[in-house]
């Protein structure tokens, strides 16, 4: 059997492969403290959750529109009205399965055999994927720890060309957890416009942010930006929602149109009453968002101690998502070698940093509870004094 080229050029997810490795582990009842999985560690909230069950009784069961439930893209409308005084209808948005599937259907949409696609590394694993599938070219923008993993203003001038089609921005980011200030989103912002390229901002962790830290949209930014911004979001981070697969995209009509189109061919609706969990969320009482948001606050304060306190490794503080991008370059250790390394030796996964195109790093996600937090970096701890 011969599969197709344009499988044989994607790169596995190691974040999934990671995960269930160690799920694996669990499962055969090997004491694994697991840091790998980029999701919240809470049940979804129960007024979400009721609100499915009484969709599905009511016999939200069947086939719906391709782009959503009227009302989930009337609430996701109002959400931006909101949260970011941003003015969209509901025919600029359409629901899809989850945030990825609806970078995914954009980049579909978008992205011609050798069109550029601009992404800051580190990255989040699917992006240069997604582009490869479209047969664009993933043009990665290393960042670096002194400007804190965020692309300066210079590098994406001189990353864009005649081919450039999209830039794809991530804040609050993963695996980092950097977070672009107001300034620095006009500032790039700017060259988007002068160029007159497109951008992709993906808000998924939008709700997660620490300390005094602002999310801001760049799409709030003045018309013309906003013009060119799609907006990726979903409801797995803030709502603790990952396995309902409800996530969507805001932007110009015509390109939601256009998505609209791939998705009627690809997978339809998102799950009818799923959408329902999602409506419940967006128009209820949001307190459910800042409780979960203080837990992660209390998790990455402790967790930050900890792996500063270890000899020869070190991270930032992260500004927002779940996540510590620990630098691991003392330890002269690849990051694949050193992730298997501390899965074999003390039973502790993360993932190895090349997975977002930087080899010197690790991320641990601390969406998990304190007990295993402090039990796993004292193994990480052990591991690295090993070394
Ligand atoms: N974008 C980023 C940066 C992510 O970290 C994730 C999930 O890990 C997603 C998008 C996709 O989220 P989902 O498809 O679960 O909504």
């Amino acid at each position: 059997m011969k599969i197709a080229d344009r499988v044989n050029i994607l790169t596995p997810s190691l974040t999934l492969a990671i995960s269930a490795k160690a799920k694996a582990m669990k499962a055969e009842g090997i004491d694994i403290c697991s840091f790998s999985a980029g999701e919240p560690d809470f049940d979804t909230p129960v007024h979400i959750r009721d609100a499915a069950k009484l969709a599905l009784d009511q016999g939200k069961t069947r086939y719906g529109p391709t782009a959503g439930e009227p009302q989930l893209r009337e609430a996701i409308a109002q959400k931006f009205q909101r949260d970011s005084g941003l003015n969209y209808q509901p025919t600029n948005v359409i629901v899809t399965n989850g945030g990825k599937h609806s970078i995914f259907n954009l980049v579909l949409a978008l992205v011609n055999p050798g069109d550029e696609v601009i992404i800051p590394a580190p990255y989040w694993v699917s992006y240069p994927e997604m582009v490869k599938i479209a047969g664009g070219k993933p043009v990665i923008v290393p960042t670096t720890e002194e400007t804190g993993y965020k692309i300066t203003p210079a590098q994406l001038r001189s990353a864009i060309t005649e081919k450039t089609k999209l830039f794809v921005m991530n804040s609050p980011s993963n695996p980092t957890g950097m977070v672009y200030s107001l300034s620095e989103l006009e500032e790039l912002a700017a060259i988007i416009v002068e160029k007159d390229i497109l951008v992709v901002s993906d808000e998924i962790y939008e709700k997660i942010v620490y300390d005094d830290t602002k999310h801001f949209s760049i799409a709030s930014l003045n018309p013309e930006i906003y013009r060119r911004t799609l907006i990726s979001n979903g409801f797995a981070k803030a709502y603790a929602m990952t396995g309902w697969r409800v996530g969507y995209l805001v932007g110009a009509e015509e390109i939601i149109k256009a998505c609209n189109l791939i998705q009627d061919h690809a997978t339809s609706n998102v799950c009818t009453f799923a959408q329902y969990g999602a409506i419940a969320a967006l128009n209820s009482d949001q307190s459910c968002v800042e409780v979960m948001r203080q837990s992660f606050a209390e998790r990455r304060a402790i967790i930050y101690d900890l792996i500063n306190a270890i000899p020869g490794i070190s991270c930032c503080q992260p500004q927002g998502a779940f996540y510590m991008f620990v630098n691991i370059s003392q330890t002269g250790l690849n990051s694949l070698d050193f992730c298997n390394g501390l899965l074999q030796t003390q039973q502790v996964a993360v993932i190895p940093g090349i997975a977002f195109g930087d080899d010197h790093h690790i991320r641990i996600s601390y969406a998990t509870d304190l007990p295993t937090i402090e039990k796993g970096m004292a193994r990480l701890a052990s591991f690295v004094q090993s070394l």
